[in-house]
């Protein structure tokens, strides 16, 4: 290369700037950092978002990552898509009513999950010494935090008199009322929890909003091991399955694909590589660090490989009620061998015949 050049960022796309052999043809773009996106600073704390407006594959799912300061709250507010959410650090406070009038207010802290129907309004508190930090998955790409239903937005568009009408008072008595939206804004901390649990006549949700992810042990295969959610374990998550994926130093998660629907990934920690079969001979491989969102397109074959010395922790993403995959490895080992020797050869199927036939998501 002669010309002008950004070598931090080529140093982040070693794959892109010298691609393997095997990569071939137009893929769209499968990765997009949170790190390049607007941070919407606020005083009780700050989001960002990866949309289908900054990965415009990305039409299932949308994302947002946000910090809420010690006592900085979320506004109450509602939106037309499900609330996905998973802890990245700290601790938070929700709140939610259904349609029922039964009422939620739990607090969870990392690695834990919520869950919001569309619809369904609720509220996030930063609580502890240290606020909360999390990532917030939408079932829709075209979502966006900055058009969601707020309640101080609809009090600020409201005519005095009819909101005096609605709570039974006079429109002197709402003087302190807020003239535009808040979003997020520095709350006092909540009060104790069981404090603040008073369910209504109708009581509370039937199930729970939140789920403790890490409350189950992993599926565990050489390399690494995965945590898989969804609506089996946590029935109110009906379009949002999950896995958390850590794979150790070497290792890999396998050759595999989706037989549902597109692939929406978060990288927690750690480095990776990950190479995505397109059909018609076409292949891409794209380079993810911690805080990137990767994105594979229904249903195409992929890999992804720890290029770092430390565990490499990710989170796939799907717009389902259920998580599936499909291992090319167990495909392979549960083919009859003449057949599998017709494709491969005779020494690959030989190979293949002796491997374990169980499902390794992880291999060392
Ligand atoms: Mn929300
Ligand atoms: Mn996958």
């Amino acid at each position: 290369m002669l010309g002008p050049r950004n070598e931090a960022v080529q140093r982040q796309h070693p794959d892109l700037l010298a691609p393997a052999p095997t990569d071939h043809g137009t893929l769209p773009n499968l990765k997009f950092a949170f790190d390049q996106t607007h941070t919407r600073l606020e005083v009780g704390g700050w989001s960002r978002e990866v949309t289908v407006r900054e990965l415009p594959v990305a039409t299932t799912l949308a994302a947002v990552n946000m910090r809420l300061n010690p006592g900085g709250v979320r506004e109450l507010h509602w939106h037309k898509q499900a609330e996905w959410a998973y802890v990245l650090e700290g601790r938070v406070r929700v709140t939610a009513v259904d349609a029922g009038g039964r009422d939620f207010v739990d607090e969870v802290e990392r690695g834990d999950l919520w869950y919001f129907p569309a619809g369904i309004p609720h509220s996030l508190q930063g609580v502890g010494p240290d606020g909360a930090e999390f990532l917030l998955v939408f079932d829709d790409g075209e979502f966006s935090e900055n058009s969601t239903f707020l309640l101080t937005d609809w009090v600020a568009h409201t005519p005095r008199a009819v909101l005096a009408r609605h709570v039974e008072t006079g429109e002197e008595q709402l003087r302190d009322l807020p003239g535009r939206e808040k979003y997020i804004f520095a709350g006092p901390p909540p009060g104790p929890l069981e404090a603040e649990r008073m369910p209504g006549p109708a009581g509370t949700v039937p199930h729970p909003f939140t789920h403790r992810l890490h409350d189950e042990p992993p599926l565990k295969s050489p390399g690494g091991r995965v945590w898989v959610v969804d609506a089996t374990d946590f029935p109110v998550s009906t379009t949002v399955a999950a896995a958390l994926v850590e794979v150790e130093p070497g290792g890999m998660r396998e050759l595999h694909w989706h037989p549902t629907t597109d692939e929406w990934q978060y990288y927690l920690s750690g480095s990776a590589r990950m190479g995505v079969f397109a059909a018609e001979g076409k292949a891409g491989t794209f380079d993810y660090q911690a805080g990137d969102v990767g994105y594979v397109p229904f249903p195409m074959g992929h890999y992804v490989e720890n290029t770092g010395d430390g565990t490499l922790r990710y989170l796939e993403l799907f717009r389902s009620s259920k998580f599936a995959d499909l291992s090319l490895r167990q495909w392979l080992t549960l083919t009859p061998e003449p057949l599998v020797r017709a494709h491969l050869g005779a020494s690959a199927a030989a190979l293949l015949a002796r491997l374990p036939r169980e499902k390794r998501q992880t291999l060392a």
